[in-house]
């Protein structure tokens, strides 16, 4: 498991770099995020969380069910919208509430 940064979407923000447990992501003399060893994410989806602008995707493999889906997450007031794309670009959402995250 691991993410993919779009460069296209990336504004340079850094939040993904400060709260990456891992420390593994950096950026690229275009200002850009990138993650170096994409092996050693665990898939903790803080990253995720954290970017407001859609270029951090999480890549859900066949080995936990995925089969090659993407998840990326929007954020809108207190819910986290969490996208699911399938390959054949369909789009299924699940909405959590950051307050109450500790009910799930
Ligand atoms: S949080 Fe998103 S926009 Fe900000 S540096 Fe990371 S990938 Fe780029
Ligand atoms: S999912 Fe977690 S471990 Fe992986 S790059 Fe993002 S913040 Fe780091």
């Amino acid at each position: 498991m691991s993410i993919k940064i779009d460069v296209n979407k990336c504004v340079g923000c850094n939040k993904c770099l400060e709260i990456c447990p891992g420390s593994l992501i950096y950026k690229n003399e275009s200002n850009k995020a990138f993650i170096k060893y994409e092996k050693d994410c665990w898939g903790c989806t803080a990253c995720l969380k954290e970017c407001k602008f859609k270029a951090i995707k999480y890549y859900l493999g066949t080995d936990i069910g995925g089969n090659g889906a993407e998840l990326y997450v929007e954020e809108v007031n207190d819910t986290l919208n969490w996208h699911i794309t399938d390959k054949c670009g369909r789009d299924v959402i699940i909405s959590t509430n950051r307050k109450q995250s500790n009910k799930y």
